[in-house]
Order: C-alpha cells, then structure tokens, then sequence
C-alpha cells in the first residue's frame, strides 16, 4: 500500500469505528433507560427519573424556559453501562482505534445529553429544523407514554426492540397535546 491508501485505509476505518460506537452508545442508553430508568431495579435511579425528569415534564408541561436538571446527581450510574464496551475495546483494539472509540463514545453522550434538553426548551434553535421537530415529538410521547420510545436520539432501538410508537398510532393523545399547547414548567 502507497501512503495515499495508507491514509485513506486509516481514515474508513476510524468512521467505521466512530459509527459502530455511536450506534452501540444509543443501544446500551436506551436498554439502561428501559431496563432501571422505569423500573425498581435501582430504586435511586427509577426515583430520580421518574420521580424527578418525568414528574418535571408532565402533561401539557412539556417544555421550560431554562432546563430543569434532576438528574445530575446520578450521572455516575449513566456512565457505568458503558464500561464492559470501553473495556473491550480497549483489550482489542490498537491505541489509535481506541482512541477513536472514547472520543465518538463522549461525543454521542453529549449529544444524548444536549438534544435532550433541547427538546425540553420552549424557545430552541434547532426548532427550525423537522428532524428535531420529529425526535421532539417521539421523546414528548415517551413522557406520556412512558413503555415506548426509550431512546432519546436513535429511535431504530425502539423499532427493534418493539418499544416504538409514533405520532400515527398516539394521534388523539398527540392532537390534543398540541391543541392545548405545550405549556412551560414555570406557567
Ligand atoms: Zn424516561
Ligand atoms: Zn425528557
């Protein structure tokens, strides 16, 4: 192999792994969601979710001015599922694939984190946009349906594991959502 190729090989591949981690982040948030954020398996992490995030955006409060954290606290315990993937990676892969990995694998956790409060925010820039409006409206329907959408940006989880609903199938909840507005936590 020429260096061009070299370069080029080296480049498909950190995507390759770069993509794989991404997808295999938002699989792993939305089983841990599912599995311990609606469920008592780990009491603080089910009161803090349920009892905090969702009882914060209820209803017709779907939306706030500013962001209403309750969950910070715990943000240990989101990290922890990831572990046994950093953990493998590490053992398998070459420094500068693994490098890759913790590098995709904060970024996706970023991202999880940031279009979450986005989607939560009255008066967000990337309203203007009809991918977010979309995903807003799948996570809006987790908040009232709280068995479906489980995953906060890559719904194709959800389509797999059977835990999908979109706005067809919870029209009349959905109509009479945006009929009454969606009002703001601070109302
Ligand atoms: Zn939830
Ligand atoms: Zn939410």
């Amino acid at each position: 192999m020429n260096v061009i190729e070299t370069i080029i090989f080296r480049l498909a591949a950190y995507s390759m792994i770069a993509g794989s981690t991404y997808y295999s982040a938002s699989f792993i948030q939305t089983l841990f969601h599912r599995l311990f954020g609606h469920t008592r398996r780990i009491g603080k992490i089910y009161e803090v979710h349920v009892g905090g995030h969702h009882a914060q955006y209820s209803g017709e409060r779907m939306q706030s001015d500013r962001w209403i954290a309750t969950e910070r606290h715990i943000t240990l315990y989101y990290a922890i599922p990831f572990i046994p993937m950093v953990l493998t990676a590490w053992s398998f892969l070459p420094l500068d694939f693994f490098v890759v990995h913790i590098g995709s694998l904060m970024l996706t956790i970023w991202w999880h984190i940031y279009l979450h409060r986005q989607y939560h925010l009255r008066e967000s820039w990337f309203s203007r946009f009809n991918w977010f409006r979309q995903k807003q409206r799948l996570h809006f329907l987790h908040h009232w349906h709280p068995r479906t959408n489980y995953a906060i940006v890559e719904y194709k989880w959800d389509r797999l594991l059977g835990t999908f609903a979109d706005s067809v199938r919870f029209g009349i909840d959905l109509e009479r959502q945006e009929a009454k507005g969606v009002k703001s936590s601070s109302d």
